[in-house]
């Protein structure tokens, strides 16, 4: 019923923009063909409906006519455009992640099954599987936090296959490490498992407790908002493309009252991507110092984590938590909005347990 009435309206103001136009260029020619020589107004103006048109009122009645018709056409073609597009934002984080079957996230290990380590860890760039051995026995590590989700494990390792989990923000960064313990045959294999990672490390708390608590908390904390101040010490841009996509019409954060804000004074929430260069260690301190208590510090991505494919050398400190105490992590290279807005929703419950 709306949608017919919609159309109508707009056929109605489309016939009568037509006229409008017509009127305009018709009247014109009735002053020109005046009987007693008298001219209409040397005076010309431009507008849309030509390169020029003389100044007198039938021409700017019907000029006025036919720019409004124009502009209310024009915001009626934008609402039909809308309706028949409908919603697209996502129900996230009450429906589960829409993530492409191409999206790559963390890797995952099968420990028990697990022959050989030191393939997966020689061609990891960023050392995110690490070997430790002694006495016949190797700890072999998985950190997620130095992970950058290249593929090059599951490639070069049968045991270790690449999904498209994504949701991985941890509280603490010794949750983001899963490490199994093995018993080594003489020629460097595993011969049995002493120990496997133990489960349930990460966050206990579900995406349908923070959602279902969110608007609640941030009410009780920052009066019906949070506000967010973004820092790039030093990142490659992927973050910052993945934290733009935020603010799309598909993930659109403000449906939870959060906003970004320009400056640190305004802001509740730091967000940190880049492996902090040394360049930029100051200008994250005084950005923080800059924000009211009570502040949460995220760091963002593989290099805000840990350093990621940089890690810790003459340019970089080696992630966020080396300048500022961190109450988020999240991981990947870059994490997608669906990770970024889990990491952000799970900063916010722990403020929620901090006051
Ligand atoms: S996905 Fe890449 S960075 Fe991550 S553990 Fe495997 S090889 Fe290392």
């Amino acid at each position: 019923m709306i949608v017919h009435s919609c159309l109508f309206v707009q056929l109605s103001l489309k016939i009568f923009a037509a006229c409008a136009n017509l009127g305009a260029h018709l009247l014109p020619q009735r002053h020109e063909e005046r009987k007693d020589g008298s001219r209409n107004s040397p005076l010309r103006s431009s507008c849309l409906c030509g390169p020029s048109v003389r100044t007198n009122f039938g021409l700017r009645l019907g000029c006025s006519l036919s720019i409004r018709g124009f502009f209310i056409i024009n915001m009626f073609d934008i609402l039909q455009k809308t309706l028949r597009t409908g919603v697209v934002t996502t129900a996230y984080p009450k429906t589960p992640p829409e993530i492409s079957s191409q999206a790559r996230g963390r890797p995952e290990i099968d420990f028990a099954n697990w022959k050989d380590a030191r393939p997966s860890a020689a061609v990891c760039p960023t050392g995110a599987i690490a070997l430790e051995e002694a006495d016949s026995m190797r700890a072999a590590t998985l950190d997620l936090g130095k992970c950058i989700f290249c593929g090059l494990c599951a490639e070069a390792d049968a045991a270790i296959r690449m999904t498209s989990s994504c949701e991985l923000a941890s509280t603490r960064r010794n949750a983001l490490q899963f490490t199994a313990r093995y018993q080594l045959k003489s020629d460097g294999t595993h011969q049995a498992v002493l120990e496997l990672p133990a489960a349930g490390r990460l966050p206990a708390i579900t995406l349908d407790d923070v959602g279902k608590n969110l608007e609640k908390q941030i009410r009780k904390m920052f009066g019906r908002s949070l506000h967010i101040r973004e820092v790039d010490a030093g990142s490659c841009n992927g973050c910052e493309v993945e934290i733009a996509g935020l603010n799309s019409p598909i993930y659109d954060i403000e449906r939870f009252g959060i906003h970004f804000v320009a400056s640190p004074r305004h802001a509740d929430m730091l967000l940190v991507t880049g492996p902090v260069t040394r360049n930029m260690e100051l200008a994250l301190r005084k950005t923080s110092d800059a924000m009211p208590e009570p502040r949460l510090v995220v760091a963002v991505g593989a290099c805000g984590c840990s350093g990621g494919i940089f890690g810790q050398n003459y340019a970089t400190l080696g992630g966020v938590d080396q300048v500022l105490p961190v109450d988020v992590y999240i991981p990947g290279c870059p994490p997608n909005p669906h990770a970024l807005l889990h990491g952000i929703l799970l900063a916010v419950g722990r403020m929620h347990r901090q006051a």
